[in-house]
């Protein structure tokens, strides 16, 4: 087994004044603390971090004696983590642990505390996330992290097999690692991931979505899926049996897409697009939110609209889905067409959203919302409530797209009361 490798004389990252204070802390009251995880991996790739997390040799209740004064708190006391809060900024600060046996391929049964850096770091699930930083020490790297950082490459600590036994989630997280970061996962860590991936069905819902979005957010998310779809299938079967057979082109179009979560969530559900209810499922599994599902499911049902036309074909197109997702949707075909390098229809959307954004500039009316009339106005026409008052302000507002009648108040009016009431 290698022992760890210092790499200190020349590291120095700058770190927040808060970072320093809470390190100086737990150091004067004896005890060992490094920055740890993430952080780490992102000053080696030369990235800021966007948070801090330190590992401490300090027991919960040394911590709290350490930070006396300071706003703490009780993250996960029970498995030693600690939020500290220094001028809003939240610090999570964990005591050196081993994890117990795992049972459910999810979580250890229990935690223990230890001593040692090094066994704290092993239970770590990559070589890169396994790094250790202390400004006065350098990096400690037991497990070749460095290495693997430089090469970019993602790297079980120990035995992928066993450790994605221990916890399926990882299995997801070297995929969407690898999607963010751009680093292909090394050939054994691979190869596991293979065989494990059906532990996956073990894996909350919350947590495949989390997961699942970041993943195809990441700048890399074609070459993931385009190798690894067949990993996704313990977690999603609905979308992988739609998927599977046409998974290249499908990769190349999520990739393609504005690197927007709704936009890379309906070009993923796309292959179940024309199965009533599938995709929305498929979402509702993932526990979406409704608002999501409602907007992924629009997108998805003019994913065939050519998106382009006269002026009231537009206003409609964007009376349907609301401005910002017409423009999210041209985006999205715009981004297919310069895929597929079909000039024309390049020319026509990059029309289509002129034409859109000039009638949003001059507030032009694309929805019931932006009708002179409202309510009050048809109530005071002898119009009843409810029902009939909508179709009514619908039928008015099909009427303002036509050009049959202007949207102003009183030529409103007048049209209702002739046509509708
Ligand atoms: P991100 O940039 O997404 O925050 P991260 O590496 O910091 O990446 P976190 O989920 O914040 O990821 O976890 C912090 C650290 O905890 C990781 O770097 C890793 O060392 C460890 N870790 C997190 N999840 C697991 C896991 N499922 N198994 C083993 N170690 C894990
Ligand atoms: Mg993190």
């Amino acid at each position: 087994m290698t022992d760890v490798s210092i790499m200190g004389k020349n590291l120095c990252f700058s770190l927040p004044t808060q970072v320093h204070m809470v390190l100086d802390r737990l150091a004067n009251a004896g005890h060992e603390a490094f920055l740890v995880g993430g952080c780490v991996r992102d000053f080696l790739r030369g990235v800021v971090p966007h948070d801090y997390d330190l590992t401490t040799s300090a027991q919960p209740e040394e911590m709290h004696a350490a930070f006396a004064g300071l706003r703490t708190i009780d993250t996960g006391i029970q498995h030693g983590t600690i939020t500290v809060l220094i001028d809003g900024m939240p610090i999570e600060v964990t005591t050196y642990r081993v994890d117990g046996d795992y049972h459910d391929n999810r979580h250890p049964d229990a935690v223990t505390f230890t001593t040692s850096l090094r066994e704290d770091v092993a239970r770590r699930d990559f070589t890169m996330n396994a790094l250790a930083y202390h400004p006065a020490i350098g990096i400690c790297d037991y497990f070749g992290g460095c290495a693997d950082i430089a090469d970019r490459r993602i790297r079980a600590v120990g035995e992928p097999h066993r450790r994605f036994e221990e916890d399926a989630l990882r299995i997801l997280r070297a995929l969407r690692f690898s999607a963010v970061l751009g680093f292909s996962i090394e050939e054994k860590t691979a190869a596991a991931a293979r065989d494990r991936a059906h532990l996956l069905a073990n894996v909350s819902a919350e947590r495949i979505h989390e997961e699942l979005t970041k993943l195809l957010c990441g700048q890399n998310v074609q070459a993931v899926l385009h190798e690894y779809a067949g990993v996704l299938a313990a977690a999603l079967p609905a979308w992988y049996r739609a998927a599977r057979d046409d998974i290249a082109p499908l990769a190349k179009r999520v990739g393609a897409m504005p690197s927007d979560p709704v936009a890379r969530f309906t070009a993923f559900l796309s292959p179940l697009a024309e199965m009533p209810g599938e995709a929305d499922r498929v979402m509702a599994d993932l526990r979406f939110d409704r608002r999501t599902r409602e907007r992924v499911g629009k997108l998805l049902a003019h994913q065939t609209d050519p998106c382009t036309g006269d002026l009231p074909t537009l206003r409609r197109f964007v009376a349907g889905l609301g401005a910002g997702d017409a423009r999210l949707m041209l985006a999205m075909h715009q981004a297919t067409a310069t895929l597929t390098g079909d000039e024309e229809r390049q020319n026509a959307l990059a029309t289509a959203h002129e034409t859109i954004d000039a009638l949003l500039q001059q507030g032009a009316c694309c929805s019931v919302r932006d009708l002179a009339i409202g309510g009050a106005d048809l109530l005071a026409l002898g119009c009843a409530p409810g029902k009939t008052m909508g179709l009514c302000l619908q039928r008015a507002f099909s009427a303002v797209l036509d050009g049959g009648v202007e949207n102003e108040k009183n030529a409103l009016l007048a049209y209702c009361k002739q046509h509708l009431l």
